[in-house]
């Protein structure tokens, strides 16, 4: 080889290193928390992270910032719940950005609820103009261990395809985050085992994935339909139903008015429970095994309690 060939392809390695190196970690925004905290597990440091909601907040309901157009503007990529979750807020926002990338469709828009199992998928025709937000199946899908892995999955295909490079890289996170979630999904199996079957009432329809992966059952909510607040004559009716069947608990999230579930537990001595249903609604829910560590803990507890005479 001549030295002067040798030098360039020298050259050229120390260049492609360099490169490698000082490559900007892929910009991805989320619409929530849960998405952000399953995006950081799979991406490390070749991803920066931020979600545009707060766990506290009702997804549904967010209300739209100038900062998120700014964010969604510089953004490689977006990812979304999808099945209509976000499309009280985000649609806007998207347009405002115009950035090409992400809107839908384009390759920088990823709806993580493509390879999840759904559930309350209607069977009638139901449109949002109806009231109802769970128009295209339940969009509280994350909340079953086994869609939080076909997500970190799906994440880990959509991050290697922007950065081939790094696909070994995303591969070996995820089978570590798999290897924990697995281990923990074990362990919150096992605390919720003797409590099989258990009847509770929910504020909202959040938790039909949590119930169905841990074997609780929801016998009615709070809210008429999803979306629309409590009436009077539903509250009437689902008061008769948990004196009914003994219903012992009601879980409510974080981001709704405490003042009908109170009253509902005044009259039928069943016990309000706030539960959240996202990473950051409350402090110790910082990620996604996190989340359901700090319920299934709050759950037990709760239901220990209501056992003893
Ligand atoms: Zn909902």
């Amino acid at each position: 080889m001549k030295k002067s060939t040798l030098i360039a392809s020298a050259a050229a390695m120390v260049m492609t290193i360099a490169g490698n190196a000082s490559a900007a970690p892929i910009k991805v925004i989320t619409t929530t928390q849960d998405l952000a905290s399953i995006v950081a597990e799979i991406g490390g440091d070749k991803v920066s992270v931020e979600s545009l909601a707060r766990g506290y907040q009702d997804p549904h309901f967010v209300e739209a910032k100038p900062s998120f157009v700014l964010k969604l503007y510089s953004a490689d990529l977006l990812v979304v719940v999808g099945r209509e979750l976000e499309s009280g807020w985000l649609p806007p926002l998207i347009t405002q950005s115009r950035n090409a990338k992400l809107q839908p469709g384009g390759t920088g828009y990823f709806d993580a609820s493509l390879t999840a199992r759904i559930l309350d998928v209607p069977t009638s025709q139901i449109t949002r103009a109806m009231g109802d937000v769970h128009s295209q199946g339940n969009p509280h899908y994350w909340l079953d261990p086994g869609n939080g892995r076909r997500m970190a999955k799906a994440i880990e295909t959509k991050l290697a395809g922007i950065t081939p490079a790094d696909a070994g890289y995303f591969a070996q996170r995820y089978a570590d985050f798999d290897r924990r979630l697995t281990s923990a999904e074990q362990r919150w199996k096992m605390a919720l085992a003797s409590y099989r079957g258990t009847k509770v009432v929910t504020y909202h329809r959040s938790w039909s994935n949590f119930v169905d992966a841990f074997g609780l059952d929801v016998v009615g909510y709070v809210e008429p339909k999803p979306g629309i607040p409590p009436s009077p004559a539903h509250t009437l009716t689902l008061m008769q139903e948990i004196k009914r069947q003994g219903i012992k608990i009601i879980l409510v999230e974080p981001y709704f008015d405490l003042k009908t579930p109170n009253a509902i537990a005044r009259d039928t001595g069943a016990t309000v429970l706030v539960m959240p249903p996202s990473v950051g609604g409350v402090k110790e829910a910082s990620d996604y095994i996190r989340l359901f560590d700090y319920n299934v803990n709050l759950l037990t507890a709760t239901l220990q309690g209501s056992r003893e005479p």
